[in-house]
């Protein structure tokens, strides 16, 4: 039976789809591989984001196409719609290319036509266990100008409220712990029960013990009332990633973002009222036309609304985007100085978020537990945290109490109390 090898770049989506691929073929008998000199079959499940990530892809597709042959890659997702040529150029003209707007069903067709697969089941992967991802919306509308994923993703696909249900009550019944619910811009999500609130309060109602939560929030499509309304729910995690991308207005615009900062500052309000919550966030550093002052009131907002983690990208210019188009581009040295000037008080920041637990009793979910007593897991409001604990240790995918002794700016330390 063939080895097969999955390079996964990119979001959550990416993630979920490699691993139901690899689930598929687990199923088929077909053993998983680390290496490509022992693999039959590679799958490169590409991310379009950044020019870096696509520089990558391409450059292990190059090396995949000299040991394993075109016939017996699969090369999917955003970099596959974008460059099928470059991709075929570099691997030869054998080379099976998925686009990035096929949904799971078509992924596997392609890859069932190259090996035999097992039997598709709708449950989430078993490869990402305890957390079950469920798609709600695939694709994107929201045309953020620097953004290639409406290009590369297509248009929004929404699965309906019931079969997301139905995906739901199957994971907790599987013994999966957490759910995770995934749209690009998943506060556009409209289905029978209504948006995403709605369709939310009816998974809380599900039976189990399990905790969920959703990525990624839209503060256009979001307001305080709804955030108040999921925030009341029993399961859900204490955590909002809300991306803000600037704490500039004038940079917000012609990002097309469609919200201020004071728009912002009002949806977070909430969060930043109750201490049992963290908001984490996405920033991009050096957009065109982003000057000295436009930084200066971005580091201001990410000081001023205390994020516990912030993910920081420098500007990338992406093919046939408006800001491709627009002529006053920062020069990449800035970017780098202003992306290390921010680094550090967004580490300082995380470094703080999470001293201020040392001492306190947090609710753990068990990501993986070692032999001689030592744990990993995350915190209901998405630390991660390493812990001390006697035998018999956890089971991947249980909760647990753990009293914090530590914080650091990756995460807290602490000892398993029950
Ligand atoms: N839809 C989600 C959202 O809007 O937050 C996530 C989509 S995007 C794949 C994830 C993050 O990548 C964005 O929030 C943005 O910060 C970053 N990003 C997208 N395009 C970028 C670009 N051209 N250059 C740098 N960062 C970019
Ligand atoms: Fe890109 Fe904006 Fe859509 Fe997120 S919401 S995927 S940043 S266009």
């Amino acid at each position: 039976m063939a080895g097969f090898l999955i390079k996964t770049f990119g979001c959550q989506f990416n993630e979920l789809y490699s691993a139901t691929i690899a689930d598929a073929l687990r199923r088929g008998g077909h053993q998983p591989s680390d290496s490509l000199g022992e693999a039959s079959l590679v799958i490169i499940n590409t991310c379009a984001v950044r020019e870096k990530a696509e520089e990558k892809a391409f450059s292990f597709l190059g090396e995949a196409a000299k040991l394993v042959g075109a016939s017996r890659i699969v090369f999917m997702g955003c970099t596959a719609t974008l460059d099928r040529q470059r991709a075929v150029r570099i691997a030869g003209r054998g080379l099976n290319v998925v686009e990035g707007t096929a949904g799971m069903e078509q992924v596997l067709t392609l890859v069932g036509t190259v090996v035999s697969l097992g039997q598709v089941d709708c449950t989430a992967p078993r490869s990402l266990f305890p957390t079950a991802d469920i798609e709600l919306i695939r694709g994107c509308e929201s045309y953020c100008t620097y953004c290639i994923v409406p290009k590369s993703r297509g248009p929004e696909v929404v699965v309906d409220a019931g079969e997301v249900l139905h995906r739901a009550e199957r994971a907790i019944e599987s013994g999966f712990s957490e759910l995770l619910f995934l749209g690009q811009n998943i506060n556009r999500y409209r289905s029978s029960l209504g948006g995403l609130v709605e369709t939310m309060s009816a998974v809380d109602e599900l039976d189990g013990n399990f905790w969920f939560w959703f990525l990624s929030s839209h503060p256009a499509n979001f307001t305080p009332e709804e955030l108040r309304r999921v925030m009341e729910l029993r399961h859900i995690e204490h955590r909002l990633h809300l991306p803000l991308q600037s704490g500039s207005d004038r940079i917000l615009e012609r990002m097309n973002r469609r919200y201020t900062i004071a728009d912002y500052a009002r949806l977070v309000e909430p969060i930043r009222e109750n201490a049992d919550w963290t908001l984490t966030t996405d920033i991009i550093v050096g957009f065109p036309g982003e000057t000295d002052d436009d930084f200066a009131v971005t580091v201001d907002a990410v000081r001023g609304f205390r994020f516990d983690g912030v993910f920081l990208a420098k500007y990338s210019d992406r093919p046939d985007t408006p800001a491709s188009r627009m002529q006053d581009k920062v020069p990449p040295a800035l970017i780098d100085e202003r992306h290390s000037a921010l680094l550090s008080i967004v580490q300082g920041l995380s470094g703080q978020s999470n001293q201020v637990l040392v001492g306190r009793c947090v609710d753990v979910l068990v990501l993986a537990a070692h032999a001689g007593g030592n744990a990993f897991g995350r915190s209901i409001d998405g630390r991660n945290v390493w812990f001390s604990c006697s035998e018999p240790a956890p089971g991947v995918g249980t909760f647990v109490n753990v009293t914090i002794d530590h914080g650091s700016r990756e995460g807290l330390y602490g000892t398993r109390v029950c």
